[in-house]
């Protein structure tokens, strides 16, 4: 049995980035819909009682969809801090051998975020090799799926954004570096080597 995770910080922390409203609807809607679907999938399934990574490793149809939801929502949520933090160590190290700074990286990200078609996830992930790449994932698809490490993700449904931004996908997704806990992504990073 899947529960709705806590949020580490309060529902304002984040604004004016994410306001409050979009969190309460975002973690709180829909969030536990997918929870609540997961649960009621499980049974009879095969995958009950197996760790969430290892169920949407193996599922496919509407398990895959609500447990993929699940599992990247948690990534997004957790990865967040009212005091964004800088990238350091292995990561920092890593980004700046493949894209030379940061800002690339990042200008990298938000395009690929911008122009994925519809619903989905832009992520950042690693292979066995601890190198690093950044995929569109559309509807609940994401790295785990075809066998990457997850590190970091934005979500560019459109529940993620509408209330606060409306169609300025661009402006939003440029915003989320401003709480991004690099802590959190680099604790990922290492756990995956
Ligand atoms: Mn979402």
């Amino acid at each position: 049995m899947f529960t709705l995770i806590d949020l580490p910080y309060a529902p304002g922390a984040l604004e004016p980035v994410i306001s409050a409203q979009t969190l309460a609807f975002h973690h709180g809607k829909h969030l536990q819909a997918y929870v609540d679907n997961l649960n009621k999938l499980l049974p009879g399934s095969g995958l009950e009682g197996l760790p969430l990574e290892q169920i949407v490793a193996e599922a496919s149809g509407p398990l895959f969809n609500n447990a993929g939801q699940v599992l990247n929502h948690e990534m997004y949520f957790t990865q967040f801090s009212p005091k964004a933090t800088d990238s350091a160590g292995q990561i920092k190290a890593q980004i700046e051998k493949q894209w030379g700074s940061l800002d690339a990286l990042k200008a990298e990200f938000e395009s690929k975020g911008v122009s994925l078609f519809g619903s989905g996830w832009v992520w950042l992930q690693a292979n066995a090799q601890g190198e690093l790449s950044i995929a569109q994932y559309a509807n609940a698809d994401n790295p785990v799926a075809h066998g990457f490490k997850p590190l970091l993700t934005f979500d560019v449904w459109e529940h993620a954004y509408y209330l606060d931004y409306q169609n300025r996908r661009a402006a939003h997704l440029s915003a989320l570096w401003q709480i991004l806990n690099w802590e959190e992504i680099e604790r990922r990073y290492a756990k995956s080597r």
